[in-house]
């Protein structure tokens, strides 16, 4: 997305970015594991008190007590793009516990699913989204996203305590609110006074560390830096994040260049703007220009103004050789990124019918401060919406040389009600038919939001695969995702921690949400 209109709109929109918790990746040594389930014991169901259709379905008994027996259906291995068809799946205690042709003794207790040869994937992941940006979100999102078979969300920063995200993470974990696997990686931190309220705020190197030990002490499952932090302090923060054990991941600083942050080893960056940026021979005159402006202590229009317009200088500059040996050095480093491309679609005017089903699916007060005459877009002239659409080509063009560069990417939206027309759950199946557009294979997509998420993550119980000891977060296609994403807009079943939703349990969920958003 134009840079620059990504950069303003974070600024004048409540949520957008906030923290992220990646996880971590595994060239970073010695790093605990990370296990999302693990977090403090839930307190009761203060979200079901106020909530909606998330409570509806989910009941005080913990995931899947009783056994289910899926049968008759084509196992997707999504690594190696083959299907395996005829296999049944037991799953016991929210695991698989066994595939294959024949299971011999699957239980007396065990529930029967005939898929009558349908397609079984791996659950999808969200890498990048926002679900506390209001009070009742949560009610909304773990619904869209499972109804959409997102059965993994990572949040990347909220209005919320962290107390209180932990307290949803455990209920979900332990089955009293139905909604996909949480993992809490907002913690984020800027310079003050701070892109967006209650964010961590370092300006030296002292509070950068203070400010990890903090973070580490809350139990965040990563640090997310963010776009105003000077170098010094930005250093300091990852040295100080890998020395907890914890990835970093977010914004590559303003006035920081991609080389540097390869170099501090940051492990996960968010958005995508800042690859075509570095593939710009005026990349570090750029990054000069923003330095001396601070320095000089210039005010916050000026600064955007600045980052603005390097959305043509990045089109005037943008250089192949360059952008080659950059995407080299990214892919050798192993960062992954987040490139959330759909937000574009924002300032295109792609966006859906005000009585489109999956805008009825949200509450009237968001959608209404949705549609409120946007003065960005008011604004847009034609030298404007030409220059979007050109930062976007040339973004799309960027993104598939980093793809076939090596670089890992992990599928993410930047859904959040504070995010106009990103939707949760709808938007990563859009995100993913971008990838798709863009010119990678349905396999190449799904790959980013099932198999590189999950080891990214670190994951102990779910790699991307369907084989004993995995989680069974999975979902059921009536066609094969290897050769179209399209049936995963409508999935016939989804699995979440051994739960199956049937397709009438996924119907339910759809007009809860059509009547909460009367
Ligand atoms: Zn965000």
């Amino acid at each position: 997305m134009p840079f620059s209109l990504i950069a303003s709109r974070k600024i004048t929109r409540s949520t957008e970015d906030q923290p992220d918790i990646a996880t971590r990746p595994k060239r970073i040594a010695g790093r605990a594991r990370f296990d999302p389930d693990s977090r403090r014991t839930s307190n009761a169901s203060l979200l079901c008190m106020l909530a909606l259709p998330a409570c509806l379905i989910g009941g005080s008994s913990a995931h899947a007590e009783t056994s289910l027996l899926i049968t008759d259906v084509g196992i997707v291995d999504v690594e190696a793009g083959t299907v395996s068809a005829g296999q049944s799946v037991l799953i016991r205690d929210g695991m698989i516990a066994e595939v294959g042709a024949v299971i011999a003794a699957p239980g007396e207790d065990v529930t029967r699913y005939d898929a009558d040869g349908q397609y079984l994937i791996p659950g999808l992941w969200d890498s990048h989204v926002h679900i506390f940006s209001s009070p009742t979100e949560p009610d909304s999102a773990l619904p869209l996203y499972l109804m959409n078979g997102v059965t993994g969300i990572r949040d990347m920063g909220a209005m919320w305590p962290i107390a209180d995200q932990q307290s949803l993470q455990s209920q979900i974990a332990a089955g009293d609110v139905l909604g996909p696997r949480l993992i809490l990686s907002g913690a984020w931190v800027d310079a003050a006074p701070g892109s967006w309220p209650g964010m961590f705020l370092a300006d030296t190197p002292d509070q950068a560390r203070a400010v990890v030990a903090r973070i580490a002490a809350e139990g965040w499952a990563a640090v997310k830096t963010y776009s105003m932090l000077d170098e010094p302090t930005y250093l300091a923060l990852a040295e100080a994040a890998h020395a907890q054990g914890l990835p970093l991941v977010g914004h590559i600083p303003e006035r920081v260049a991609l080389g540097t942050a390869i170099d501090a080893r940051q492990d996960g960056m968010e958005h995508f703007g800042r690859i075509p940026m570095a593939c710009s021979t005026a990349e570090a005159q750029m990054l000069d220009d923003l330095r001396g402006a601070v320095s000089e202590g210039a005010d916050r229009a000026h600064i955007f103004a600045i980052m603005a317009a390097r959305n043509r200088i990045v089109l005037e500059t943008w250089d192949e050789a360059l952008c080659h040996d950059v995407l080299a050095r990214m892919a050798a480093s192993g960062m992954h990124v987040s490139p959330t491309l759909v937000v574009a679609d924002f300032y295109i005017g792609a966006r859906p019918a005000p009585d489109a089903p999956r805008m009825r699916m949200i509450p009237a007060d968001v959608r209404e401060a949705w549609t409120r005459p946007d003065f960005r877009l008011d604004a847009m002239t034609d030298e404007v919406r030409e220059l979007a659409n050109e930062t976007i080509a040339l973004s799309r063009r960027t993104f598939l040389m980093a793809y076939r560069a090596g670089v890992p990417i992990l599928a993410s939206t930047d859904a959040s009600f504070a995010n106009p027309y990103l939707f949760h759950g709808f938007s990563l199946l859009d995100e993913l038919d971008l990838y798709v557009a863009i010119g990678l294979t349905p396999r190449e997509a799904l790959y980013t939001a099932t198999v590189a998420p999950s080891r990214f993550f670190g994951l102990a119980d779910q790699d991307g695969a369907i084989a004993p000891g995995r989680r069974a977060d999975l979902v059921l296609l009536d066609a094969n995702p290897l050769e179209s994403l399209a049936p995963l807009r409508r999935p016939q079943a989804v699995i979440v921690a051994g739960r199956l939703l049937d397709r009438a349990a996924l119907d339910k969920m759809e007009s809860d949400l059509l009547m909460n958003g009367e």
